[in-house]
Order: C-alpha cells, then structure tokens, then sequence
C-alpha cells in the first residue's frame, strides 16, 4: 500500500484528517499473515493446549456459558499466533457471530484502516474478544460469562505472549482491569495486567457512533506505536 493510497484507504473512516496531518505518519509496515486455523473436531481441554490452532478446536465445543445456547459459532481469535500487540473486544456481533472471526463488521473495517497509521496491519496483530460467544442482542457481556470466559483470554494471551495489549472499549477494559469508572476517564494511560502493558482506548464502534473522539484515539494510538519503538526486540 503506498502513502496515497493509504490516505485515501483513511479518508473513508474520517481518520485521514487526524493522522494525516501528523507529520509522523508512517506506511503500513509488511509481516505475513500466520493466523490460528480452527478445526471444531477437537476434544482437549482447551486450557491445556500447548497452542492457538489446538485451543481453538478444544474451545469449539464450549459450554461453560449460557452465551454458548444462541451462538452459531465460537469466535476464537485471528491475527498472528506471535503478535507483540493484542487487541481486546467484549465480544462477537452478528457479523462475526456468522463468519466466526473478530472485528470483520463496521468497527472492525475502521480497526484495519486505523493500524496501517502506526505501521501495523490486522495480519500483524492478534484480535480477541472477553467473550468468544455472542451476546443475545449485542449486549454486553454478564459478569458470570465474561468471569466463565476470562482463562481462556488469559491462556491466549500466555500463548501469543505479546509485549502490550490494547483494550477496546468500556467493557474490555472493566473486565480486564477491574473498573467501573467510565473510559474516558482513564483511556489513553498505560497500565497492566498480567504482567503485560495495556493501553485501553476508544472502541471502534464508538469511534463510528462519536468521530470527535477519533482525534483522542489517534493520541492513544500514537503512544501505542511509539511503546512497540521503544520495545522493539534488537538485532
Ligand atoms: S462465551 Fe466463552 S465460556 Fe461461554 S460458552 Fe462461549 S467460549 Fe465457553
């Protein structure tokens, strides 16, 4: 993708006016794609697998929740199996409920043309959700399934083992972290969970329903690509 076509790729989502007119604004950066295939015939404990492609199977079958009696599918998780950054969402909508993979409706088209900005691509990332099973409705998850559903986000993230994590949105984040308080109140500060770096944001849903809050999210982004600069692994 070159420079133009990535403003042009930008423009659609009204993001073209924040980061374009950033002079650090960078192409998207090149890595391969390596996401986790899912075969639903697996029967292991899905803690127990030693990866991504085998946790996915065992997960397949999941009945821990209520969620699992009006899902079509589990939504497991996609993006690179070693990412250095994991995006957390609540949980699937239709859309994904229905093509079985994270962030593919509006929010998510407005995620892919938001990581080229930083140099990324939703190939170099892993995207995962709280739950993995849709809520009725599109509402947010119960605490008992999002508690029922929380190891299986921990052992993915132990799998990827990623240097940072970005939480998207109010629901991500109080599940991740702990809080009520609303995230506009802390988004945008780096914290951690698990040992790791976390930085919650805006989700994208909301950044479609409030464009005026995409220029607060290009901040958040902004510190998200200069956390990967400092970490980057040398050599
Ligand atoms: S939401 Fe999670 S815990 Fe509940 S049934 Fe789906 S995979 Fe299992």
């Amino acid at each position: 993708m070159t420079r133009r076509d990535l403003l042009e790729y930008l423009q659609d989502f009204a993001w073209r006016d924040i980061a374009a007119a950033d002079p650090e604004l960078e192409p998207a950066a090149a890595a391969a794609r390596a996401g986790a295939a899912l075969d639903p015939t697996g029967a292991e404990d899905p803690l127990a697998a030693a990866d991504l492609p085998a946790m996915g199977r065992a997960l397949a079958a999941c009945r821990r929740c209520r969620l699992c009696q009006r899902r079509t599918q589990v939504v497991f998780g996609v993006g690179n199996p070693r990412a250095r950054v994991v995006f957390v969402g609540e949980g699937p909508g239709a859309d994904e409920d229905r093509i079985g993979e994270p962030f593919v409706g509006r929010a998510g088209q407005l995620l892919n043309a938001m990581l080229p900005s930083i140099g990324l691509k939703r190939e170099d990332v892993y995207i995962a959700n709280v739950v993995k099973c849709r809520p009725p409705g599109n509402r947010d998850p119960e605490p008992d399934e999002a508690a029922a559903c929380m190891p299986y986000l921990r052992r993915q993230i132990e799998l990827i083992d990623p240097a940072v994590i970005v939480c998207l949105g109010r629901v991500a984040a109080s599940h991740l972290l702990g809080t009520t308080a609303p995230i506009s109140s802390y988004r945008g500060r780096w914290t951690t969970w698990a040992g790791r770096d976390v930085l919650p944001t805006f989700h994208p849903a909301y950044l479609l329903r409030n464009p005026a809050a995409k220029r607060e999210s290009w901040a958040d982004f902004k510190k998200l690509r200069e956390k990967l600069r400092v970490d980057e692994p040398k050599g």
